[in-house]
């Protein structure tokens, strides 16, 4: 069944809370009128109690009694007397029933102690009666003061019915003013919804209007905004980087093209054909290099990489990834200096790692000139290691140093050629750092060198340490 809307929810909650509220209200309001009512007649009744006591005390005898109640009390429209002696003779009636209707109090009963009643009479009703009794100089007395309680009852009937009546007619109004009010609140929403749903992929510059920023729906304008403008520079990132990856995926491309049209334009000697190849070989590599860096990147961006979060002796692996790089050091005549001084253990991914420091020491060695030192440190703080590779290169200017962790920036165009990379590596390494909850950072002075410093949690062994692997969700 399709479920209401918030709209009719509302409302309906809004009517059934405000029923509730009226029957409530009505029950109370009906008990006391009722009781109140029954305390009035109450009070007539023993206001009546007194009167005949009055009588009884002034008579002589009970002839004289019955002659003056019968003076005084028959020609009442309101309430009916019944005296009895106490044989059970009755002395003075007033009332359409022949015997006392309710039995006389005992006569161990403290006098003129009232007792009150209901009964309901056959023929005639419920009846409200007040019985004591009393003595004067001719003896004790039985005294019985009644009052129909029909019109009473007629009374509260008819309050009844103007209740039953009016209830559901409040209902119905509130319900209706309900629909109105809620229909009126939830207007902005729809425009809010409406607003969301003509914002598509080539419109995401265009916002939601908000109204009220301090309102439910001016803060749900302003929450929806947030995440369109992070949307926008998802998306804007994404357009750079697919413009840039091809970009890159071209250049080499088109190198091999033209390479194989010129080769094939006449033929040529041997040695012009091994050039040609060597070139084919290094574009291709080129290619391959960037076709793994992108699918990295993408694993990351998409959150399926899964990290091994097993112990890694941090020492011994720097170590090997300065065996790894050690050749392109000779090759360019580059000191290269591990300063490994401490051992530690980190709770990581080897591979990952490796690929992290792999990165920052070919940066170091391919921007550090012929002759150049490039140390690799690593100390322990409290809680972390550090690994720093300062090398005393070509430096990076100030201007560039918040770009370098961007996907496909290049400090300098005129040397990106010369230094074959395609600016993805730092990205890579940043973003394989932050996966093992670590930082990153860069410090640099143009001509005087460049030190990258990275931190990363010390591995706290305990009892219930468990390594796992967990997998990455981008933030
Ligand atoms: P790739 O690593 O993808 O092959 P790349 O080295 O150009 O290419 P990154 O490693 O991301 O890309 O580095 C980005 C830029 O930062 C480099 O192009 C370079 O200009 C600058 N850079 C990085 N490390 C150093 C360094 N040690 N000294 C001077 N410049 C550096
Ligand atoms: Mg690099």
């Amino acid at each position: 069944m399709k479920s209401l809307s918030i709209r009719w929810r509302l409302t309906l909650w809004y009517g059934f809370a405000l029923a509730v509220m009226l029957c409530l209200f009505s029950l109370v309001l009906i008990l006391l009128v009722w009781q109140q009512a029954l305390a009035r007649t109450d009070s007539g009744l023993r206001e009546e109690l007194q009167e005949i006591g009055l009588e009884v005390s002034l008579a002589d005898s009970a002839s004289i009694f019955a002659t003056q109640a019968a003076a005084r009390f028959s020609q009442h429209d309101f309430y009916e007397f019944i005296v009895t002696d106490e044989s059970g003779q009755v002395i003075f009636n007033s009332s359409d029933h022949e015997q006392p209707v309710v039995t006389a109090m005992s006569s161990t009963a403290e006098l003129n102690q009232e007792r009150l009643e209901t009964y309901d009479l056959a023929g005639s009703g419920p009846y409200r009666i007040a019985s004591t009794r009393m003595s004067g100089s001719f003896g004790a007395l039985n005294v019985q003061v009644m009052t129909s309680l029909v019109p009473l009852y007629h009374d509260l009937a008819a309050l009844q019915w103007v209740v039953a009546l009016l209830l559901p007619l409040a209902v119905l109004a509130a319900i209706a003013s309900g629909q109105f009010l809620a229909g009126r609140a939830l207007r902005q929403v729809q425009q809010v919804v409406d607003e969301t749903n003509a914002i598509n992929i080539s419109s995401l510059d265009r916002r939601v209007q908000i109204l009220n920023p301090d309102d439910e729906i001016g803060k749900l304008a302003v929450a929806v905004n947030s995440l369109i403008a992070r949307l926008e520079r998802a998306v804007n990132e994404i357009h750079r980087f697919t413009a840039d990856a091809s970009h890159e995926i071209r250049t080499p491309i088109a190198a091999l093209r033209l390479e194989a049209e010129s080769i094939l334009r006449s033929p040529r000697s041997p040695e012009e054909y091994e050039r040609t190849l060597a070139v084919v070989l290094e574009e291709t590599t080129r290619l391959g290099k960037l076709a793994d860096q992108l699918l990295k990147l993408s694993r990351h961006d998409a959150g399926i990489v899964r990290c091994q979060h097993d112990p890694v002796q941090l020492d011994a692996l720097l170590l090997d990834v300065v065996e790894q790089v050690k050749s392109i050091a000779e090759d360019r005549q580059i000191n290269l200096i591990p300063e490994i001084g401490t051992t530690c253990e980190i709770l990581g991914d080897d591979i990952s790692l490796s690929q992290v420091f792999f990165n920052i020491l070919e940066n170091a060695l391919k921007y550090t000139p012929v002759g150049g030192d490039v140390i690799v440190k690593l100390n322990v703080t409290d809680k972390s290691a550090v690994v720093e590779v300062q090398d005393s290169g070509i430096g990076i200017s100030a201007d560039d140093l918040p770009h370098l962790f961007e996907r496909f920036y290049q400090a300098d165009p005129s040397r990106q050629n010369s230094s074959g990379g395609t600016g993805l590596g730092l990205s890579i390494a940043q973003a394989a750092v932050f996966q093992h909850e670590g930082t990153i950072e860069i410090q640099s002075q143009p001509g005087q060198g460049t030190k990258v410093t990275v931190l990363l949690p010390l591995y706290q062994q305990t009892d219930e340490s468990n390594p796992a692997v967990v997998e990455q969700f981008p933030a």
